[in-house]
């Protein structure tokens, strides 16, 4: 019937949560939480969360890194779909986001699952890459500062097994990737890093506009 993604307008957009979005009643509560942030645009849309809670059945997840947690939808939209002897590597440099997080991972009773380190997420990756974590992640999924995208990507893939798949979230970053007036930092990284991923040899990716544009990338 078409030959491009369709236009997904307000209505269009109610009608996919309606007929769709399965959300437990804890990823609802920390749903509504974060959206009283005024950093609330940060946060990932319920139907994002749900696709990625599928993706993770459907690889099997037992490990999970993830880059740049925020208020913790994401982890626990995984979380919530891998064994209870999962474990998930959970980056990011806010202690203030990340303990809103917090006891909602404990609702949902996988807070044992993640391990959260407040530092650098280079510096995290790079500890666990020094102690031979090499291909020991199922999935991976990078949401931080734009500008450190290609280096992220490096390293998570290099945690990944080989079958393993990362997600790059905000590669359409509110359409501005195609705007010639926007050429600030965040813009350009995602830009370089789009247009570097696609001529990528070691993956397989489909950029899926779901959320800000949602690149998966599959370790070959
Ligand atoms: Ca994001």
């Amino acid at each position: 019937m078409s030959n491009q993604t369709i236009n997904v307008d307000d209505a269009l957009y109610q009608y996919v949560l309606d007929v769709s979005l399965r959300e437990s009643p804890v990823l609802r509560e920390l749903r509504d939480k974060t959206m009283q942030l005024a950093q609330a645009n940060m946060q990932i849309s319920p139907e994002q969360g749900q696709f990625m809670a599928l993706l993770t059945r459907l690889l099997g997840v037992q490990r999970y890194v993830e880059v740049g947690v925020f208020t913790g939808y994401s982890s626990l939209a995984v979380a919530a779909s891998m064994p209870a002897d999962g474990y998930i590597l959970a980056c990011d440099v806010s202690e203030e986001w990340t303990s809103i997080a917090q006891p909602y991972w404990q609702d949902a009773g996988v807070e044992h699952m993640i391990d959260l380190r407040l530092a650098p997420a280079l510096q995290t990756l790079d500890a666990v890459l020094a102690e031979g974590q090499q291909g020991s992640y199922d999935f991976g999924f990078i949401d931080a500062d734009k500008a450190n995208y290609q280096h992220y990507y490096e390293r998570v893939l290099q945690l990944l097994r080989p079958g393993g798949l990362v997600a790059i979230d905000n590669v359409l970053w509110g359409g501005s990737v195609i705007d010639t007036d926007k050429n600030d930092a965040d813009t350009a990284a995602i830009r370089e890093f789009n247009l570097a991923l696609k001529d990528d040899k070691r993956v397989d990716i489909s950029l899926v506009p779901i959320g800000d544009g949602l690149t998966l990338a599959r370790k070959r």
